[in-house]
């Protein structure tokens, strides 16, 4: 997040000095992580918790296409930043595999069916297959299909372009790119400690070095917290009012992972199911692709864990440390209402290998236990805040929250997370630099960076078009005689 601001805001007005502060001793090490997040571009291709079944039983596709448009800016951003050169070749950080939704049983097959009804034939998920054939399941997902109960009725939808991505690597990326330029400084193994805001506006960041008694002091005009699992605590510490009333649920993950190349290369995609009752949404299982680092991986999960840490290297201490009085009520009624998650956290908690592998096998039935290994994913920090009616309540988004004077930006959560960057980011310039922004200058950059930015896709087929050819063939998602073939079935 810190790091696509920093682009965005380098490209905007090079003059700007900026100072980036990180506690480990290399940035993305945390969530970002190219092995502690799935690395799932979230267009709301796959992710069926993005369009849920109302209570009339119609399908509710309002998130997924405003997922769907939010990482079309993401893509439009790193385009212009590969044409630039200020990215490098981007198969290190993003990868075709194509986006799959797979269901099984009556009821989950109406869903899917209603659910391709309802968004298959819009131009932003053109390309979009659906099938209830298990023959043409089983070329699309092999491992999925075979040595499954021939009864049992499946359906699937199939998208070739999905992306899988390495946040880690694009991450150290935008910062190397950052760090060619004299106004820009990258301070590792420094926490941020504590903040004042001085009579001049200012703020007087305090920075402590790992492992040393030195405190050194950074004055900034503007702060954004991007600290991940890290920003809830540093934006109680700012003291600003807007921060008041929000609390953190720490939400941990463990994934199944497989390198057999014999086993891996019989999958290629990423094939999402439904999440299970009281589940949150980011724990809907999935079987993955996974390309980091040049190495091929499959991955299955994420098993959700508790915890009472906030980033995967703090302190179990973080959670009790972030009650404040201020959100204290909030906190007791989310955990006394949240009944069916503490169950679901439970649950998750007690299992062992033989009961991950028996949830695996519900995706790849004939998966056999010695080939998976458990590996720990990243920290997500739920949102709790102030609810007038409810007393608290919980959220699974992220949200971008900003003092009165836009002088403080903070990031809180973490779902859909690194997929939004540059719509949170987009968020972050238009609450803090609003005059700058209303600027001819920047309104340009920004157009140039975003072609979309301002205008909605939703209703603009042809813009959505000249935009993919342009962002799928840049980043290598999609070769270009793909893209014609698909323009061709969106104008017939
Ligand atoms: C299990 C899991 C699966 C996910 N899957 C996906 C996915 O498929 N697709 C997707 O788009 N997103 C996914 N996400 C979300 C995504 O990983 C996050 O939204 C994103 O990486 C958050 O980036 P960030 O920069 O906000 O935080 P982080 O990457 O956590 O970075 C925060 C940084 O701040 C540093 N820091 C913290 N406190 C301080 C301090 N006091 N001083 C200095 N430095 C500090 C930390 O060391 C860290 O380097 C997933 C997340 C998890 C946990």
């Amino acid at each position: 997040m810190s790091a696509t601001l920093g682009v965005l805001l380098k490209q905007l007005d090079a003059s700007l000095s900026i100072c980036m502060v990180e506690k480990l001793d290399d940035v993305a090490k945390e969530s970002t992580s190219g092995w502690n997040n799935a690395g799932t571009g979230h267009a709301a291709y796959c992710e069926l918790n993005y369009t849920p079944e109302k209570a009339d039983g119609s399908i509710d596709a309002s998130k997924a296409f405003a997922i769907n448009e939010s990482f079309e800016r993401t893509l439009q951003f790193w385009t212009h930043l590969v044409k630039q050169h200020a990215l490098p070749d981007p198969t290190s950080f993003i990868n075709p595999v194509p986006h799959l939704s797979f269901v099984w049983g009556e009821k989950n097959v109406s869903f899917l069916r209603k659910r391709f009804a309802a968004i298959g034939n819009h131009p932003m998920f053109v390309g979009m297959q659906y099938s209830e054939d298990p023959a043409v399941l089983r070329e699309w997902m092999p491992l999925v299909m075979d040595g499954r109960d021939a009864s049992q009725p499946v359906a699937g939808t199939r998208i070739p372009h999905g992306t899988d991505v390495n946040f880690g690597s694009l991450t150290r990326s935008m910062v190397g790119y950052l760090q060619g330029d004299e106004n820009f400084e990258l301070l590792v193994n420094h926490s941020v400690d504590g903040f004042t805001r001085q009579q001049d506006g200012k703020w007087r960041v305090l920075v402590k070095e790992t492992g040393s008694a030195t405190t050194t002091e950074i004055f900034a005009d503007f702060v954004f917290l991007g600290a991940g699992g890290g920003a809830l605590p540093l934006l109680q510490k700012s003291g600003i009012d807007e921060g008041k009333g929000y609390g953190g649920f720490p939400v941990s993950g463990q994934w199944l992972v497989c390198k057999k190349p014999e086993i891996v290369s019989q999958h290629f995609a990423k094939v999402y199911g439904k999440a299970s009752i009281g589940a949150p949404p980011m724990s809907v299982p999935h079987l993955d692709t996974r390309i980091i680092d040049g190495e091929k991986a499959l991955l299955f999960g994420p098993f959700a864990g508790f915890t009472t840490k906030f980033l995967k290297e703090g302190s179990f201490l973080d959670l009790i440390a972030s009650i404040k009085p201020g959100n204290l009520w909030p906190m007791i009624k989310v955990g006394l209402g949240s009944f069916d998650l503490i169950r679901y956290l439970i649950s998750e908690v007690m299992q062992n290998h033989s009961d991950r592998m028996d949830a695996l096998r519900e995706y790849f039935p004939l998966a056999k236990d010695e080939d998976w290994t458990l590996a720990s994913a990243g920290q997500r920090v739920q949102i709790i805040k102030r609810d007038p009616l409810k007393g608290g309540k919980l959220e699974f988004g992220t949200e971008v929250l900003t003092s009165a004077d836009g002088s403080l930006a903070a990031l809180l959560g973490a779902s859909p997370g690194a997929s939004v960057t540059v719509s949170a980011m987009l968020q972050v310039l238009e609450k803090c630099f609003p005059s700058q922004l209303a600027t001819p200058e920047w309104q340009g950059k920004l157009k140039e960076m975003i072609p979309s930015y301002g205008v909605s896709l939703l209703n603009d087929p042809a813009l959505i078009e000249q935009i993919r050819q342009d962002t799928l063939s840049t980043l290598g998602v999609i070769p270009a005689a793909e893209i014609v073939q698909v323009a061709e079935e969106l104008a017939a």
